[in-house]
């Protein structure tokens, strides 16, 4: 087993120094950006990495920079050592990169938590530059792609993602990094990115792990209730239905998403949004007749939870 154990890398320059030595002795590197908490979906994106890359590194950073002042970054799973177990015993990952802070400086989270004047219009990010301060104030935004799906109700969140995304890739150095569809916009921000702005790095798009049942695999899922839980498997379900409702010549948007949202309120859900969008653009369609991604965001409880799936036509 120890055999097995990752290096564990907590310095950003000391990180870089591990990378080049690496890339310097020929080897490809291959980066998996994770928030920890791993499961299995995690663990598919480390194989794929293993089959095309050299030395694997994943990081196991929560990037406060992507949760809004009212999200859920205080509570959001954590067990570094649990990780780094599942790591070891999975086998072929050569070092773990957990640095403790990767911003410079920016407001404290607690203290912009209890500040009242603190409202939604500027907590557009928990890293938001003090007044007269140093803050962190450099932002990557992929200005259209973030704004749809996911971006409406958590406005901050991609430019987080972009952002930090953006520096880890500046500290690993990655050829490739991995990243899974079960964060479909996610992907396609930072596939537009790494085109836009000229890193060389290689994005990888990993397919959904899902739990024997359909649910997709996620760190938040601890949070869900036995209850929950089994009520959220009505994404899934909707999914699948209409995949098949659409291969099977429904082709109207409006129809496909009308027996989503049904499927799912029936089961006690919340709807964020369901969207059908085209693949690449992620722009809305009204009818089904080219390469879709059905992508809904629900709250079951406390707890929301995104999942997709894609329609080849
Ligand atoms: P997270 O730790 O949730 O930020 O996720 C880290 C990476 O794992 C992201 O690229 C996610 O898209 C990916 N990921 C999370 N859950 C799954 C899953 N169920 N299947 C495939 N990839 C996943």
């Amino acid at each position: 087993m120890a055999a097995n154990r990752p290096e564990v890398i907590r310095d950003k320059s000391d990180m870089r120094a591990w990378s080049r030595s690496e890339k310097y002795r020929g080897k490809t590197l291959a980066l998996v950006p994770t928030m920890g908490f791993l499961h299995q979906g995690h663990l598919s994106l480390i194989r794929e990495a293993k089959s095309i890359s050299d030395v694997i590194v994943v990081s196991i950073y929560v990037n406060p920079g992507q949760f809004a002042p009212s999200e859920d970054l205080a509570t959001y799973p954590s067990d570094f050592h649990g990780d780094l177990r599942k790591l070891a015993e999975a086998g072929g990952v050569d070092a773990v990169f957990c640095p403790k802070n990767l911003y410079e400086s920016g407001i404290e989270r607690k203290k912009m938590d209890k500040d009242p004047s603190f409202g939604e219009e500027k907590a557009v990010s928990c890293l938001e530059k003090e007044e007269g301060g140093d803050g962190h104030e450099t932002w990557i935004r992929v200005e259209r792609l973030e704004k749809g799906l996911c971006g409406k109700s958590r406005p901050v969140f991609f430019r987080g993602v972009a952002t930090i995304v953006a520096k880890l890739f500046n500290i690993v150095e990655p050829d490739i990094a991995v990243f899974g569809k079960k964060d479909y916009q996610q992907w396609r921000i930072i596939c537009r990115m790494v085109r836009d702005i000229d890193f060389a790095v290689k994005i990888i798009g990993s397919e959904i792990v899902r739990e024997a049942d359909g649910l997709a695999m996620s760190s938040r899922n601890v949070h869900l209730s036995p209850e929950e839980r089994e009520k959220a498997l009505s994404i899934n379900r909707s999914l699948t239905k209409a995949k098949s409702a659409a291969l099977h010549g429904q082709n109207s948007s409006q129809e496909i998403n009308d027996l989503i949202v049904q499927e799912i309120c029936d089961a006690g859900g919340r709807i964020d949004y369901v969207e059908i969008v085209e693949q690449e653009s992620l722009v809305p369609v009204e009818n089904i007749n080219c390469p879709v991604v059905i992508c809904v965001a629900v709250w079951f409880g406390n707890v929301r939870l995104i999942d997709n799936i894609e329609i080849k036509m």
